[in-house]
């Protein structure tokens, strides 16, 4: 698919300049989500993109709890709730990653996980590839194949999508701001 076709999607992106900091552009989904339009016709086109059978919708926090737990209704799976470290009641399994400035970490429920599941995880946009990549390594800790990675929005000049796949995963975005 041609994802500069997606202008019903873009045109309800708003981009905000020098947040949080200058020099960023900042892709605001907000939105996209206040647009009842907006929000069926992403979700349609997220499951439209999905190869393959999947058992388990796992979202990033924040916003991809959004697009995940809207993607797992449509799918027909349930949710994992992937979260930066210490938010989680139960046992868990953790993954730090690097920062431009330090590290943080996610974790997942330790018992979330049938082995052996396949595993589509969904955030609103990858950039660098960081947090992506942190929560692959994690889902695969976790004994999970991770067949996809779908997001709204990719921002190629920083390369995440790349990296990701030079991990061995298949990724889709709906929009690509250069
Ligand atoms: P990264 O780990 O560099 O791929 O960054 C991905 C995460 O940071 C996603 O969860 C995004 O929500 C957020 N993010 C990074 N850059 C931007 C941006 N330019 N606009 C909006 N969100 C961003």
């Amino acid at each position: 698919m041609d994802i500069q076709q997606n202008e019903d999607i873009r045109s309800r992106i708003r981009t905000i300049p020098d947040f949080p900091k200058p020099g960023i552009l900042f892709r605001d989904i907000t939105t996209l989500l206040l647009d009842p339009e907006g929000l069926r016709l992403t979700i349609e086109k997220m499951a439209a993109q999905v190869d393959g059978k999947v058992d388990l919708v796992a979202g990033v926090e924040a916003r991809g709890f959004v697009f995940g737990a809207a993607l797992a209704v449509r799918l027909g799976t349930g949710v994992l709730l992937i979260r930066k470290d210490g938010k989680l009641p139960g046992a868990t399994i953790a993954e730090d990653y690097a920062l431009e400035y330090g590290t943080d970490r996610i974790a997942i429920h330790a018992d979330a996980l049938v082995p052996g599941a396949r595993v589509l995880l969904v955030d609103d946009l990858i950039a660098t590839g960081g947090t992506a990549r942190a929560a692959v390594r994690l889902l695969r800790k976790a004994g999970a194949e991770v067949v996809q990675a779908s997001f709204v929005v990719d921002l190629p000049d920083l390369g995440g999508a790349d990296a990701l796949r030079s991990d061995g995963i298949q990724v889709a975005s709906l929009v690509a701001f250069e």
